[in-house]
């Protein structure tokens, strides 16, 4: 059925991707009908939106509020030094229309938030967590866990990075096959001022290209529907050492978000700030 809808310049676009019997034609075809959502457009987001465009993941929502610096060249490799001052997002946008123009992309030049968040991520096939800070990162998990939408989570120090997806695919709380999120591992963020960010303690700027490389995997394989996750398997990275570690997560039972005694109902319960836990009163 797909290949009808793969044009000449498609099929030749693709043709790498098509000739493989797990990608095939009606692998491309899902990869093009694919719809994902990329919270950051800096160091991890740069290599996932440049893999996820060029492989043809059809429609692409780019959320960043920040604009281009000329700092962030050293990793942030969709832009360039032309795109200084300019919205990341923005950038973001012109870097997908050169690339590959199958691509619709949708720029959002806010941060995300509890009230904007099932705007963007509703209908979404995965979102990638390729932000810097922990109340995103505590939104994105918060709101794709309770709604059920795959979630790729990376992050980068220095020079050790560590990557994991949360499938969020199982059907309720108390089922034996729930993987874990990310409150499962660390129910609370860290106290604001504890950990230091890339622009205090730096970071090796190929660091987050190994490390979103892994994230628009892991992405693609989710829309084909192929493979083995990294759901319950969290990867850490030493690029100095030069090597990848592999750490088995469950789900915690006494989750706050996916545990047996639930406490976070809704995106609507916590306020994004601080530790991002529910407030005592
Ligand atoms: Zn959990």
């Amino acid at each position: 059925m797909s290949d009808l809808r793969l044009d000449p310049t498609q099929l030749d676009r693709y043709s790498r991707h098509i000739i493989m019997d797990e990608v095939g034609p009606e692998g491309q075809a899902r990869l093009l009908e694919g719809r994902v959502l990329v919270v950051g457009a800096g160091g991890l987001g740069s290599p996932v939106i440049q893999y996820l465009a060029a492989a043809g993941v059809g429609t692409l929502d780019i959320a960043d509020d920040d604009i281009v610096e000329r700092s962030n060249l050293q990793r942030q490799i969709i832009h360039g030094d032309g795109d200084v001052g300019t919205p990341k997002a923005e950038s973001a946008r012109e870097y997908v229309a050169q690339l590959n123009p199958d691509i619709d992309v949708h720029t959002h030049e806010s941060r995300v938030t509890a009230e904007t968040v099932a705007e963007l991520a509703a209908g979404c096939d995965v979102v990638v967590d390729a932000t810097d800070n922990f109340a995103t990162r505590y939104l994105l998990n918060d709101y794709c866990a309770l709604e059920g939408i795959p979630l790729s989570h990376g992050a980068i120090y220095r020079f050790e990075g560590q990557v994991t997806t949360f499938e969020n695919r199982s059907e309720g709380h108390g089922d034996e096959e729930h993987g874990p999120c990310y409150r499962c591992l660390f129910p609370e963020a860290p106290e604001p001022g504890t950990v230091p960010d890339c622009a205090t303690t730096g970071v090796l700027g190929v660091l987050p290209g190994t490390v979103g490389c892994i994230q628009a995997t892991e992405t693609i394989k989710l829309l084909l529907g192929k493979g083995d996750s990294l759901e319950g398997r969290l990867v850490l990275y030493d690029a100095m050492g030069m090597s990848f570690e592999e750490v088995e997560i469950r789900q915690n039972p006494g989750c706050p978000l996916c545990g047996e005694t639930p406490e976070i109902g809704s995106v609507g319960d916590i306020e994004y700030t601080g530790t991002c836990s529910l407030s005592a009163d």
